[in-house]
């Protein structure tokens, strides 16, 4: 049995001073035996989230068992215990039947147009296949369907949009029908307005917002995951891009330079905006508390920033918080991270399913 006693953050004005853990499960009455308890002490928030990072994925393409786990363990170790897969093409199922590593909510396989996206990641087929693709990947996944929405058009040596919109549309639709979300890769403007009227749910990365679509994003509810640790490196796959695609590199540079703008004027407009580090792909595990950090640069106040990877990011994905028996997911940390997020970098402790892990 375990004591966590001190701050537990409940929600984000909703502060107690104690929980106990009986059989992995949180409880707020002092339970028998509780003199026998294990104790814990500092500030407890809900397991973090990562909504967008990749289990499974290296930057060739699915990787082993042993590689997927000691990624998992990256996540954990930072305290990210709920994690959206967005994408992998690895069978990493065996994960849920193991208590100490995070939960994972997976989007299936990335579904691309043939060549427009990193080799060995997606399904590669044409839009005439969108719709039953959509639907194989909505029903092996966990409730989230993951499109690329535009990748680099070598024949126009930019950005482009892949999906036609009534391609997207009936797509959508389907993966509605079947219970399932539907999230797109989007780093430039084009892909936007189509996808968003087509009704998807969610947009990854999201560089191209403008003030036009903006308010389209916020009168639907559309979310985003801007993942700027992932966004950082922009500049870099610019400059290898100079030689062969300029106009794309000179995009990618725009893109890069007004990122926090458009992540400050997202979240101005009300856009829900989550965590999410783009781990997996070439990013490594584990940077959840960088992303929090990147989003108060880009002018999300602190406890808005935090609750996009606990409470809030809970919320969407339909996960539980600290409430009266849900699984004991959480991680405690020695200061306050309402007054300084910077705390999350250094877990005090993990519990993942009522067991202190780290
Ligand atoms: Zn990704």
């Amino acid at each position: 049995m375990l004591h966590v006693k001190g701050r537990v953050l409940v929600g984000p004005q909703d502060v107690r001073d104690e929980l106990w853990v009986v059989d992995g499960r949180i409880s707020y009455g002092r339970p028998a035996g509780a003199d026998e308890a294990v104790t814990v002490t500092g500030w407890a928030l809900p397991g973090l989230v990562d909504a967008h990072c990749h289990v499974g994925l290296d930057h060739h393409g699915a990787v082993d068992a042993a590689t997927s786990e000691k990624q998992a363990i990256a996540d954990r170790e930072a305290g990210a215990l709920l994690l959206r897969d967005a994408g992998s093409p690895s069978d990493t199922r065996w994960i849920d039947d193991r208590e100490d590593l995070p939960k994972i909510i997976r989007a299936g396989r990335h579904i691309a147009r043939p060549r427009r996206y990193t080799r060995n990641y997606a399904h590669e087929i044409e839009p005439d296949d969108l719709v039953a693709y959509v639907a194989h990947e909505a029903r092996r996944s966990d409730g989230w369907v993951k499109l690329v929405g535009d990748w680099i058009d070598r024949e126009a040596g930019d950005l482009t949009a892949c999906w036609p919109r009534e391609a997207a549309e009936a797509a959508i639709a389907e993966a509605h029908r079947l219970g399932a979300r539907v999230t797109a890769h989007c780093f430039a403007e084009d892909s936007l307005r189509d996808l968003v009227e087509a009704g998807i749910d969610c947009i990854e990365h999201a560089t191209g917002l403008t003030e036009e679509t903006i308010p389209l994003f916020a009168e639907r509810g559309v979310a985003i995951v801007p993942t700027l640790v992932n966004i950082a490196t922009f500049p870099s796959l610019a400059a290898g891009g100079d030689a062969k695609f300029p106009r794309w590199s000179a995009h990618m540079r725009r893109l890069h330079e007004r990122r926090y703008d458009t992540v400050r004027a997202a979240y101005d407009a009300g856009i829900p905006v989550f965590v999410g580090t783009d781990a997996g792909g070439v990013l490594a595990h584990g940077l959840v508390a960088d992303e929090v950090a990147e989003l108060v640069k880009a002018g999300i106040p602190a406890l808005d920033a935090l609750s996009a990877t606990t409470w809030g990011a809970r919320q969407w994905l339909g996960r539980p918080v600290l409430e009266e028996g849900a699984p004991a997911d959480l991680v405690v940390y020695d200061e306050d991270p309402r007054a300084d997020v910077r705390v999350l970098a250094a877990p005090r402790r993990v519990v993942l399913n009522g067991r202190v892990i780290g």
